[in-house]
């Protein structure tokens, strides 16, 4: 079922040279203030990948949690976050990734995915696909499998998708 998304660009605030020139940044902060416009976003979400058994959905830090964890409750699976290097207290894989501004680590507890397991993984935005690949990196190095990568938007000049096209990633909304 094709289901209409475009109105939810009215609750996307283009933030220009934030937090760096030249990057037009996309806040989502008015559509996760809306009530009828996040209601939407979760259950759009959890309805694409309904079905396919997902165990857990793991958020990025920050903006990932916020839609990941009502999705996971949607789907009846756990949540896990995925952190920058140095925030979660137990024992951590990591990944190195670049960002569209910059490069950093993501980590996840070594014990919070079981082998086979299937994950979806969510975020706000899809930009060069690097935060998005190591999480997948992240999920594989723990024996898990990846069901899915779920965006709330998609830059597609920015070819994210390249990174992770060997999954099967959406994105509500797309930029060109
Ligand atoms: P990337 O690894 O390049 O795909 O970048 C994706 C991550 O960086 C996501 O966690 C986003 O929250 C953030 N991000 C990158 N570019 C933007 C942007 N233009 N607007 C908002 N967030 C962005």
């Amino acid at each position: 079922m094709v289901v209409d998304t475009g109105w939810l660009t009215e609750h996307i605030r283009d933030v220009p040279d934030f937090p760096l020139a030249g990057v037009m940044f996309k806040d989502i902060t008015p559509l996760l203030g809306d009530g009828e416009a996040l209601k939407f976003v979760v259950d759009t979400m959890a309805d694409h990948f309904a079905g396919l058994g997902v165990e857990k959905v793991l958020g990025i830090e920050a903006r990932g949690f916020i839609v990941a964890a009502p999705v996971a409750y949607r789907l009846g699976a756990g949540f896990v976050p995925v952190r920058k290097a140095g925030k979660l207290p137990w024992r951590v894989e990591t990944e190195e990734y670049a960002l569209e501004y910059g490069t950093d680590r993501l980590q996840i507890h070594a014990d919070a995915l079981r082998p086979g397991e299937r994950v979806l993984v969510i975020d706000d935005v899809l930009a060069t696909g690097g935060t998005a690949s190591a999480c997948a990196r992240l999920v594989e190095k723990l024996g898990a499998k990846v069901a899915g990568l779920g965006f709330v938007i998609e830059l597609e000049f920015l070819n994210g998708r390249s990174r992770v096209e060997a999954y099967d990633a959406m994105a509500l909304l797309t930029y060109g």
